[in-house]
């Protein structure tokens, strides 16, 4: 059973209320127009402005995207260094690597920021990453050409790399002021930069950004909260984003399209077992040391779901009947890098009747063991899986992973988190209810460009808090 076939379609159904350019063909990305068939329509309706941008952004990209004439022209620039008056358009390069969700979140940032300033953005795909995802922008690529200048400096591109605009800030060597500025700059936003890289954050740095033609941004945080404390983006926002809790919901929705092969992986394994349910329940489970034991978490997992009621309890002391004819069915979609959870959870409903009488199946589509963020298979099944989780009615995730960020984020829903355990302590309520559907920022700026002080930058504009799960991170909501 598919969701929404029968519903009554508007002519913007599949399009996500435009959200989505009319001019692909449907073959050429299946999940684009198939995700509909899926998942529960979203009640967040993106703003007419935000439409009205989208499209302009991708004539932009048509006009200056790679093998145009004016990215030929552009791409002289780079290699003289010089800023060309002839050039039109401008471009911000996304390099990273890091685990996938990190990249979702650090590419949406990226694209946002591109939004704002008018800007090409294009990314630099390693092998790992191919195949992932289809292209967001119709007849043209986001995708940086392989003979792009730096490419084989982009390993090197550290915190300390010498060409940062952190490090030439420290160093004194660019200032507004200066007569001729590099027609490229790099700028390190990953999640240990420092001070002099976080001044990207300012309204003065952004006057002087906005002249170079290109950036070059290595970055693996969701830094898009930060772009809400820079004044001159603020109108732009507000327009854009009445409700500031939908931000990556929808530009996730727009950009990331799992590609053919990937989709196929999801709607097989949906079909197969998650269809039938009449609630689907998906749990993310993400360890981030090895102090914490498996049955520590588990005991967690199941306080945690067994009190909020996503789950039924079970009856010890009996064996399972024979499933009924009109036995409410849930399927418990589990995510996890090792089998343990599942195998608990599972035998737990195999062999004891639920106290409700609810027939609960139990689901884990891979353990990969490890992190390999390196492997493009390894990647397509985690992206399958984050995609997945989109998919079900209630979701829990845990806390501190992007992981689960990106699965909230698409799929539109403000999950049950799991609480860290620290020092080995058990959280106690052991879960929460998000306050918003927005992932949250690990690493942002502590400081007030106006004042020149150290500040809590949660509390310099409406719409920031912070998360539920890391106490400095901050959100939209
Ligand atoms: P985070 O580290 O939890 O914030 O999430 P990331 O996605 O950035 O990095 C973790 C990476 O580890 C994922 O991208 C996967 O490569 C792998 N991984 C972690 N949890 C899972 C899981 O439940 N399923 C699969 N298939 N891979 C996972």
């Amino acid at each position: 059973r598919l969701r929404n076939f029968f519903q009554p379609r508007s002519p913007d159904y599949k399009r996500l209320d435009g959200l989505l350019a009319p001019d692909f063909t449907e073959k050429s990305c299946l999940s684009r127009y198939q995700t509909v068939l899926y998942r529960k329509s979203s009640p967040h309706k993106p703003s007419s402005y935000l439409v009205a941008k989208l499209r302009s952004y991708e004539e932009l990209h048509k006009r200056c995207g790679p093998h145009t004439r004016s990215y030929s022209i552009s791409m002289e620039q780079i290699k003289s260094g010089q800023i060309n008056s002839s050039s039109e358009c401008n471009y911000v390069v996304w390099v990273a690597f890091c685990g996938l969700g990190n990249r979702i979140l650090s590419i949406t940032s990226a694209f946002l920021y591109a939004l704002l300033t008018n800007r090409v953005l294009l990314i630099n795909q390693e092998p790992e990453m191919e195949d992932l995802f289809c292209e967001p922008f119709s007849r043209t690529s986001w995708i940086l050409p392989k003979d792009f200048p730096f490419k084989d400096q982009f390993d090197s591109f550290e915190q300390d790399y010498a060409y940062s605009y952190g490090n030439m800030l420290k160093n004194n060597t660019i200032n507004a002021s200066m007569e001729s500025l590099p027609s490229y700059l790099h700028l390190y936003l990953s999640h240990d930069y420092d001070h002099h890289d976080k001044l990207f954050f300012c309204d003065q740095d952004q006057t002087l950004l906005r002249k170079i033609p290109w950036l070059i941004m290595k970055s693996n945080v969701y830094f898009l909260p930060s772009l809400f404390l820079i004044s001159s983006f603020e109108e732009e926002l507000n327009k854009l984003f009445p409700d500031k809790e939908t931000v990556f919901h929808h530009l996730g929705r727009y950009l990331f399209h799992p590609s053919n092969q990937v989709w196929g992986q999801i709607t097989g394994y949906y079909k197969k077992y998650l269809a039938k349910a009449d609630e689907r329940i998906g749990i993310q489970l993400r360890v981030f040391d090895n102090k914490t034991s498996s049955s520590q978490f588990m005991d967690q997992i199941l306080a945690c779901t067994l009190k909020e009621k996503l789950l039924p309890e079970v009856d010890m002391s009996k064996t399972i009947p024979a499933p009924s004819e009109n036995q409410r069915s849930k399927a418990v979609l589990i995510t996890s890098l090792i089998p343990d959870y599942f195998e608990k959870l599972n035998d737990m409903y195999l062999k004891h009747p639920t106290l409700s009488g609810e027939m609960v199946s139990v689901y884990q589509p891979s353990h990969e063991e490890e992190q390999h963020s390196d492997n493009n298979l390894h990647n397509m099944k985690a992206w399958a899986e984050i995609y997945l989780l989109s998919l079900t009615d209630v979701l829990v995730t845990s806390a501190w992973s992007t992981f689960g960020y990106v699965a909230q984020g698409l799929g539109g829903s403000r999950p049950w988190i799991l609480y860290k355990i620290s020092d080995g302590e058990t959280p106690d309520p052991p879960c929460g209810r998000a306050l918003s559907m927005e992932p949250c920022y690990h690493a942002p700026p502590i400081y007030d460009c106006k004042a020149k002080t150290e500040v809590d930058t949660a509390t310099l504009v409406p719409h920031l808090k912070h998360c539920e799960d890391i106490s400095w991170g901050l959100k939209l909501f």
